[in-house]
């Protein structure tokens, strides 16, 4: 039900909104193509055909062959090729910092350990057919799991409902028993391993996003989904734990209904103390390489789209820019343009307090998270979930949050600038020529854009949701659009190197289109908001609200406005200053 009321509410908006909302739904094509300030529209015509899909869904195909976990076999064999396709595509590993093109990789202490799992097989025993195994459902080991005894083990099943509170296990026997619970395979671990002695734990649980709960309403391949998990690592205990399908429960509680059933679980599995690893790339800057446009990828994680598809995605823009720029077709930028494939957030996080210097410099960053879904097989559409705006933190009819779940981000913490409205132009101005479908979503965090904007860097991600297949064992290559990795590639790389490289006539394009955006931003704010205070209780404090709102929409857009007398590499000049303080007098 939510989910069409919220449609029928963007087609409406969207007509309103220019600027920073793009006009999903509607095929861009039939819209006049955004203006891109010169130096951008330089960019798209370099670096568009020169993506290349084919090498780019190859990384995906190679690195959604492991479950890749800081410091396990697979993180770091899918670092390794990434940096010698780098290699291969003209940056050049190490060396003196001469002005080409680098790539290196960054090791440090790693708090955690890798693991991985070799074998992984639960069965009801005498059932030939196993219920869960490696071969087929990929990710149904829970992380940390240890190997069971040569021959696996063998355990009473015990169903215990939710699992969630000490109620659902009274009255029966745990210790040295499997439990089956519908809750949480943390908090099923804590109640069933850790205080009554269970030897395994199996949760069935799975987002209300992923599958119908009737399995009336379930497809065959919904019956057999299952999001993959971890339980803690406890070396003493030694313990394990499965995510369980649907078909996969509904046959042991069958079992069940007929009596006693006895499980077998066959395990090996392994664990990895090497240190953590990120592979850096970058372009030097021309006047300004200290100053630094950051673009990441995280590595880890077992899907074909979160996230192979934004480290591939990643690798394809670094790739075409590179060969636009030594090709003559664009200009080195001016800025140091730094590509980063890493763990999520442990990666940034080590990288700031690694590179203080640097970190401080940085101007801009972009997270490349779940860039490759095929929409037609996953749901859901690109999302530009935009740096914190007002939509971050007053709720609106016309900004919804996406089923992931939406952010706690306070006023105060607002800061505004230019990157969300360039990045969302480039973006339409990419859909009006192919078709894509471009969304926005405010600020819900979750990603390394997340580490960047609380040290305060302007930051936005790049991802796809309502995906159904997020962190399923069917997060598989099929489900992966080359095509869609290739709308994302070019419109980052175009947004990268325009933030990177902008002049003084650029920055007044930008003016321009922040200041129509805030024209309509505001327009639509009065509209929606007076909507808002009509159907409203409390009328007075619906009020009060709005006049937060449009506040915080006029401080964002000043700021905004400000920001762009720091976009161009060279000195701003005076008639730019004018400029930004004239549409500041303008702005109310
Ligand atoms: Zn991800």
């Amino acid at each position: 039900m939510i989910r069409l009321a919220r449609q029928v509410l963007i087609i409406a908006t969207a007509v309103a909104l220019g600027g920073c909302a793009a006009r999903p739904l509607v095929r861009a094509a039939a819209e006049p193509v955004p203006p891109l300030p010169p130096s951008a529209e330089r960019a798209y015509q370099a670096v568009a055909p020169r993506f290349d899909r084919v090498t780019t869904m190859e990384v995906v195909n190679f690195m959604s062959d492991y479950w890749r976990l800081a410091a396990n076999p697979g993180y770091n064999a899918s670092i390794d090729h990434l940096r010698d396709l780098l290699i291969s595509a003209g940056f050049s590993a190490d060396g003196p910092a001469d002005g080409r093109a680098r790539v290196r990789v960054d090791a440090y202490e790693h708090e955690g350990r890798g693991w991985d799992y070799q074998r992984g097989t639960l069965s009801i025993d005498g059932e030939p057919e196993p219920l869960l195994s490696r071969d087929r459902d990929r990710v149904s080991l829970a992380i940390n799991s240890f190997s069971t005894p040569a021959g696996g083990r063998r355990a009473r099943l015990v169903d215990v409902g939710a699992g969630a509170s000490d109620a659902d296990f009274d009255g029966k026997s745990i210790k040295g028993a499997v439990v089956l619970g519908d809750g949480p395979l943390g908090p099923l671990w804590q109640q069933a391993v850790r205080q009554r002695g269970a030897t395994g734990v199996i949760s069935t649980q799975i987002a209300p996003y992923i599958r119908p709960f009737d399995p009336a309403k379930m497809t065959e391949e919904q019956k057999d989904v299952l999001q993959w998990g971890s339980i803690p690592y406890h070396a003493a205990m030694e313990s394990f734990g499965f995510k369980a399908s649907w078909r996969a429960a509904a046959r042991m509680r069958e079992a069940l209904a007929r009596g006693p059933v006895t499980v077998h679980a066959d395990i090996a599995s392994a664990f990895y103390t090497g240190q953590n690893r990120s592979l850096i790339a970058e372009i030097p800057g021309r006047s300004r390489p200290d100053e630094r446009i950051v673009l990441v990828a995280h590595v880890q994680e077992p899907g074909a789209n979160d996230n192979a598809s934004g480290a591939a995605t990643l690798y394809g823009l670094a790739r075409a820019l590179l060969e636009a720029i030594q090709a003559g077709a664009l200009a080195p930028p001016e800025r140091t343009l730094t590509f980063m494939w890493l763990d999520e957030t442990r990666g940034s996080r080590e990288w700031i307090a690694a590179y203080p210097a640097e970190a401080k410099l940085v101007r801009h960053m972009f997270s490349l998270d779940m860039t490759g879904q095929d929409t037609s097989r996953t749901g859901g559409t690109f999302l530009i979930e935009k740096q914190a705006d007002p939509t971050a933190v007053w709720p609106r009819p016309s900004d919804p949050s996406s089923e992931w779940g939406s952010g706690n981000v306070k006023p105060e913490a607002l800061r505004g600038s230019l990157l969300n409205d360039v990045h969302v132009t480039v973006a339409r101005r990419r859909a009006a020529e192919t078709g894509w479908v471009v969304r926005t979503n405010p600020y819900e965090g979750g990603s390394d854009h997340t580490v960047f904007a609380q040290f305060g860097v302007p930051s936005l991600l790049n991802w796809h949701f309502t995906d159904r297949y997020y962190h399923t064992n069917q997060d598989t290559p099929d489900k992966t659009s080359p095509a869609t990795m290739e709308h994302v590639g070019v419109t980052v790389a175009t947004s990268a190197w325009f933030l990177a490289s902008a002049d003084d006539a650029d920055a007044r394009v930008v003016l321009e289109m922040l200041e129509d955006a805030a024209t309509r931003r505001l327009a639509l704010e009065r509209e929606q908001g007076a909507g808002l205070v009509a159907a409203a209780t409390d009328r007075q404090g619906a009020e009060q609200v709005e006049r937060q709102v449009i506040a915080a929409w006029v401080k964002w857009y000043g700021e905004a406005f400000d920001s762009v007398l720091t976009l161009p590499a060279g000195e701003a000049s005076d008639e730019l200053r004018a400029a930004v303080a004239a549409a500041r007098a303008r702005l109310k």
